[in-house]
């Protein structure tokens, strides 16, 4: 039987936890040959045991690892970029070295991916970009200046590149997700004072009323890579359990 990405070639960006690990498992799901890339090696090696995926350690802020990557492993027909850092805090709260991580893990890795793999791309006749920014991009939410402002970024990125390589064959897209369980949120509710409370506020930002599973982005990201999705470049999906109406 034929799956969804026979014969696809992807390569994903934090993929050892969270949104980008259940890409890299829905898109082997689907028959893709997936390169899993992270800094956490050793939360990363379990999901080289998965069939179809190899794990490779690339820290997404580091341009010549990226560029040695792709050389070796490119060329690619779909790219995740899913690495970012969620920065708590008002403009008060944020120095400028937490500005300029936002921007370099949030945007900046993007532009070094993009344009890694893209003449690779443009070779082959094309390929599908999808980068996972955040509702953030578009609902002012308190306490996420710095990353609201990264993720608006992320949704320019994205449309750029849609723009410029659309007579190639090349899509990109971006997925807004709302909030979604992951090792990292885990984390930020546990910082607060009250984490019941905490987690109670972040379920009820969704009127479905509860948090987004991590597969059910990628389940969103699987029909952007896929062929179902080819009249489709330079939009944004909504995963975000209603939190957009
Ligand atoms: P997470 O935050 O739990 O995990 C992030 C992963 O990124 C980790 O495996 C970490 O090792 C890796 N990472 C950190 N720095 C890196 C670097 N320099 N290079 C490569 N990898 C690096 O995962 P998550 O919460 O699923 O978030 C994944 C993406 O989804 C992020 O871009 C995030 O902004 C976005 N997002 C998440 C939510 C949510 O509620 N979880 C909502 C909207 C958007």
């Amino acid at each position: 039987m034929s799956r969804r990405l026979d014969g696809k070639r992807a390569l994903v960006t934090a993929a050892a936890q969270g949104i980008g690990e259940a890409i890299a498992r829905g898109f082997a799901d689907e028959g893709a040959d997936v390169l899993a890339t992270d800094i956490a090696e050793e939360v990363l090696a379990g999901l080289g045991e998965t069939e179809g995926i190899r794990t490779r350690r690339l820290d997404a802020t580091d341009a010549a690892a990226i560029d040695a990557l792709v050389e070796a492993d490119g060329p690619f027909d779909v790219l995740v970029n899913c690495a970012g850092f969620v920065h708590h805090g008002t403009v008060l709260d944020c120095s400028e070295e937490q500005w300029d991580l936002s921007f370099d893990l949030n945007v900046k890795s993007m532009y070094r991916t993009c344009r890694a793999v893209i003449p690779g791309m443009r070779e082959r006749g094309g390929g599908s970009i999808i980068n996972i920014a955040s509702i953030c991009a578009h609902k002012g939410l308190p306490n996420r200046f710095a990353y609201g402002a990264s993720k608006a970024a992320v949704v320019g990125l994205t449309k750029a590149i849609a723009a410029d390589f659309v007579g190639d064959g090349i899509r990109c897209n971006a997925i807004n997700p709302g909030t979604v369980q992951s090792p990292s949120l885990d984390q930020r509710i546990g910082a607060f004072d009250d984490p019941v409370a905490a987690r109670a506020a972040f379920v009820a930002r969704q009127p479905m009323g509860r948090l987004g599973r991590p597969e059910e982005i990628a389940a969103m990201a699987v029909y952007l890579a896929s062929d179902e999705s080819v009249f489709t470049s330079g939009t944004e999906m909504n995963v975000d359990g209603g939190m957009s109406i």
